[in-house]
């Protein structure tokens, strides 16, 4: 289960950045010297003080939502080697805090980002599916959810499977409110290379209807046999799901109608259960109080476990 990678590896993301913004701007990689730089800055965190997400269960399900526990109810503290004038742990960084410091990889924000996912999965259980873990000669950069709203899934796995062996890479797919607020950034501040990049809560990636893969000339005419719209140069590795005939494109804009927000309301809520003398609406919009809150975030998740419970 990719989600026991443990939030470590928010300072080892080097190389294994995952760019691309939404339907506009994706990104290649920043070079590694610079990465090398980022890294030397970053505190460093004993990996024996983090803690790991535990297996799925050998009976669960691999296409169905799982909720993803929850970080521990209190931080990780330091490690006993650990001095006690070493700086805090990555995982207890807010949002704002590592929003100029971090390598460009969203990495950084993946345990904020995995309890926002598996709250989406309680506001809609079926609203995206995993990616079966052996698609032939796919292969997922580490840092991606590997997850699709239904319709854009069926298409991509049939896609693939019809493609009889030619390599894809995905680097990107479902992307939480706070991998986007991360890009946005960046792409404001003109850093990592993002030509252009959609304002958080409005790109089709957060309402897993689109991907960006690493060989879209070699995919964009199969892709688009199977429902997906390539964005052309502008943003060359991005393909949105628009569905193949008029009935399915409708079906498909209804869908991101619902899923619109989803990952917006999934933090609002989470943040509502850890903070409720804070509280935000729960409204799925990212207005000005829920961007304050998600600055303040703890980028490794928050303390409270997640459950379905209203
Ligand atoms: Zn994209």
């Amino acid at each position: 289960m990719r989600f026991k990678k443990t939030i470590a590896t928010v300072v080892v993301a080097i190389g294994t950045a995952l760019v691309g913004t939404q339907w506009y701007g994706c990104t290649p990689r920043r070079p590694l010297d610079e990465l090398a730089r980022l890294t030397d800055r970053l505190p460093h965190v004993a990996p024996s003080a983090l803690p790991s997400l535990p297996e799925l269960p050998a009976s669960a399900d691999p296409t169905a939502m799982v909720a993803v526990p929850a970080a521990p109810t209190a931080m990780p503290s330091a490690s006993p080697t650990t001095a006690p004038s070493e700086p805090a742990p990555a995982a207890s960084l807010t949002v704002a805090e590592v929003l100029d410091r971090s390598a460009c990889s969203t990495e950084v924000v993946k345990g904020l980002s995995e309890q926002i996912i598996a709250e989406e999965g309680c506001l809609r259980p079926s609203a995206f599916q995993r990616l079966p873990d052996k698609l032939a000669a796919t292969t997922i950069e580490d840092v991606v959810f590997p997850y699709l709203a239904a319709p854009a899934h069926e298409a991509l796995v049939a896609a693939i499977e019809s493609a009889r062996g030619e390599p894809i890479k995905l680097n990107s797919m479902l992307r939480t409110i706070a991998q986007q607020y991360l890009l946005f950034h960046w792409y404001k501040r003109g850093r990592c290379h993002i030509k252009l990049a959609a304002s958080p809560g409005s790109s089709n990636h957060q309402s897993g209807l689109a991907i960006d893969i690493q060989q879209p000339g070699r995919w964009k005419n199969r892709l688009s046999r199977f429902g997906f719209r390539w964005m052309g140069a502008k943003d060359k590795w991005h393909f949105d799901f628009v569905g193949r005939d008029a009935k399915e494109k409708a079906a498909v804009k209804r869908l991101s109608e619902v899923h619109a927000g989803l990952d917006v309301r999934a933090f609002q809520r989470l943040w509502n259960k850890n903070y409720p003398d804070e509280s935000v609406g729960e409204s799925g919009s990212f207005d000005e109080r829920t961007e304050s809150a998600l600055r303040r975030a703890p980028v490794g998740g928050f303390p409270q476990p997640i459950t379905c419970a209203k």
